[in-house]
């Protein structure tokens, strides 16, 4: 085998399958103490270093409690049973929780009551994406219901081995628009940059199974230079999303190569990052990690949640450090049967959101990978949320429904029909409480 250059070790995508060496654990992960100035001369990045006001503190016990932060108390009950000589440092450094991933029958076995579906499923060893949970993701799940939502999104079951009509291994077409290894160019001016293919939880339902945790996309520089040269080269690409696997997977000063590389494209103007690191491993959101990506604003990023029990105290003192940092946060939600698929467990999630600084975005209906029926619900479910949320609630708090059309369509969204028809030179409309109303509206012939 070709020995890696040190850059191409320093990522932790070459765990997966198996896992990290002694010694590639070293090379990836960088120091915990390591700094990264922040250049003066970026007008984005504020210069005021005074420490922030401390926040007016809130009567409404949730965000009093995304205030106060700490540790929520069904991690703090988790830890004292299955890591009670895990020191703080440890429990809260990122690293330690990649490394010590729950993988395997006998340790899920240990600290779930597991159903038969589930037994099986992780015995097949997960149909095409391995299995990992970090133990902070399993610290929120239930230990005795097989059907808790979070636990149905991370846990395999043998329903994943079920193949149905109309489900494909790459429901999207990426492949087929992919001028590079790892990078997808679907719509004129934007692109998908896989970074690498490493996730530090493995979600069930994941598009990317396919080639999610299989080890052959690395974030490697002569891959990723092969995708840079394409940008460079393709002026009419002014927006990337780097995506993956999970970008803050890599260590900062990869992570930190692929923004300089991206910035330094003339044409490029918009950069988004999508990333799961809040909901499963929040430790993972440092100051020193923010402080890095404070460089290369205007930068955004896409947040994945999909349900409330993942807006812990953890998961919002993540988000803050990112809002503070100046970083626009949007949300990607995919709607999941018996997992978030009805009115109040949504409207709940998006309130969270909220709270946490997180601005609903997209949610998407689950696409039809292989061995994803039992995660599948009917658009119509989709529709009734939607309706349940508009004008019931915050207008910031309803996402815009879409799907991702088989065969790379790109996103068509879907809204409940408000518009009843015309009449003359009346638009009739409902509004959400069903009631029509009449909006003068001229036929203007042109
Ligand atoms: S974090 Fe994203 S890429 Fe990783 S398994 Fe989950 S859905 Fe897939």
């Amino acid at each position: 085998m070709a020995a890696l250059s040190t850059r191409d070790r320093m990522q932790i995508g070459v765990e997966e399958p198996p896992g990290l060496t002694v010694i590639q654990q070293r090379i990836i992960l960088p120091s915990a103490t390591e700094t990264i100035p922040i250049p003066s001369t970026n007008p984005f990045v504020s210069t005021n270093t005074s420490e922030p006001e401390p926040l007016a503190p809130a009567a409404n016990p949730l965000l009093r409690a995304y205030q106060r932060g700490g540790i929520n108390p069904k991690t703090r009950a988790f830890r004292k049973r299955f890591f009670p000589e895990v020191s703080d440092r440890d429990w809260n450094d990122w690293r330690w929780q990649a490394r010590h991933r729950v993988r395997k029958l006998s340790q899920f076995a240990e600290m779930l009551h597991l159903s038969n579906n589930e037994r099986l499923g992780i015995e097949k060893g997960g149909s095409m994406l391995p299995v990992g949970v970090t133990p902070y993701y399993m610290s929120l799940l239930d230990a005795d219901d097989p059907d808790q939502p979070l636990r149905k999104t991370v846990v395999p079951r043998v329903d994943e081995f079920l193949r149905t009509t109309g489900e494909d291994d790459d429901p999207l077409g990426e492949d087929g628009h992919s001028p590079v290894p790892g990078l997808v160019h679907r719509y004129p001016d934007r692109v998908l940059l896989l970074a690498l293919d490493f996730c530090s939880t493995y979600c069930r339902y994941c598009t990317r199974s396919r080639v999610v945790g299989s080890g052959e996309l690395m974030a490697s520089e002569r891959r990723l230079e092969a995708a840079f040269d394409y940008l460079a080269r393709t002026p009419q690409v002014r927006d990337v999303l780097i995506s993956g696997g999970d970008p803050l997977a890599l260590a900062e000063d990869k992570l930190e190569w692929i923004l300089t590389r991206l910035r330094s494209i003339p044409h490029i103007e918009f950069i988004r990052i999508g990333t799961k690191m809040p909901a499963v491993l929040p430790q993972r959101v440092t100051p020193q990690l923010v402080r890095m990506l404070r460089k290369f604003h205007p930068l955004w990023m896409s947040l994945h949640f999909l349900h409330p029990d993942e807006c812990t105290p953890e998961a919002a003192k993540a988000t803050a450090r990112l809002a503070d940092a100046g970083i626009p946060l949007g949300s990607q939600t995919v709607l999941l049967k018996g997992v978030n698929d009805d009115v109040e467990t949504m409207r709940s999630l998006m309130h969270r959101m909220l709270l946490m600084r997180v601005r609903p975005y997209y949610l998407y209906q689950c696409d039809p990978i292989s061995g994803s029926a039992h995660f599948r619900t009917s658009v119509e479910k989709g529709l009734e949320i939607i309706e349940g949320l508009r004008g019931h609630t915050t207008g910031y708090a309803v996402p815009t429904y879409v799907i991702d059309a088989p065969g790379g369509g790109g996103k068509i969204p879907l809204q409940p029909n408000y518009r009843i028809g015309r009449e003359g030179e009346d638009v009739v409309l409902r509004n959400f409480e069903g009631k029509q109303f009449r909006y003068r509206d001229p036929v203007v012939s042109e």
